[in-house]
């Protein structure tokens, strides 16, 4: 019951993941319907259900684009957990703001990157010409699209690829 079920709007844009039971909850109260199932049988005394891997809203709801969080965790998620410096892939990352905050960097999107501890180290509150180093790539703000938003739940949810696509 705890597998994760992919919410469509009316419309077919993904707007939310919510567990098996809240889905047939859904279905049940003619609020959702089920794209697609796949996924077995829930036995219950009363009745079968199909056990869900994708539900439909039955009526559109509108709500407002969501925003990414400019945290530590969304950071990362951005640079694939990878030192924007030296291209180290690790857990243990830390934030660096790419013109120092006392030089006037700003805590944004485009003025953070991940590094390892060695490159933030060596980097030591100076710009990054200064010490000779070269970001991989110029920090974006992500796009937030479906598969950005819900992506990650692909490995266990190979069906959803092409709800997410194209959003
Ligand atoms: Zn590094």
């Amino acid at each position: 019951m705890n597998r994760l079920v992919l919410v469509l709007n009316a419309n077919f844009e993904p707007i939310n993941v919510c567990n098996t039971r809240r889905a047939i909850g859904m279905i049940l109260a003619d609020r959702a319907s089920l794209v697609i199932n796949g996924r077995g049988i829930i036995h219950s005394i009363y009745r079968d259900y199909p056990r869900p891997s994708v539900i439909r809203l039955d009526q559109m709801i509108s709500r407002p684009r969501p925003r990414l969080l400019l945290n530590r965790r969304e950071i990362f998620r951005r640079d694939n957990y990878t030192c924007q410096y030296c291209g180290k892939h690790s857990m243990i990352l830390t934030i660096d703001h790419v013109i120092p905050k006392h030089r006037g960097g700003a805590h944004i999107w485009t003025n953070v990157v991940a590094a390892c501890s060695s490159c933030n180290h060596h980097k030591g509150g100076k710009a990054v010409e200064e010490v000779g180093m070269r970001l991989m790539r110029q920090p974006k703000e992500p796009p937030i699209t479906a598969m950005y938003l819900f992506g990650h739940h692909l490995q266990e949810n190979q069906e959803w690829q092409e709800f997410l696509s194209g959003w």
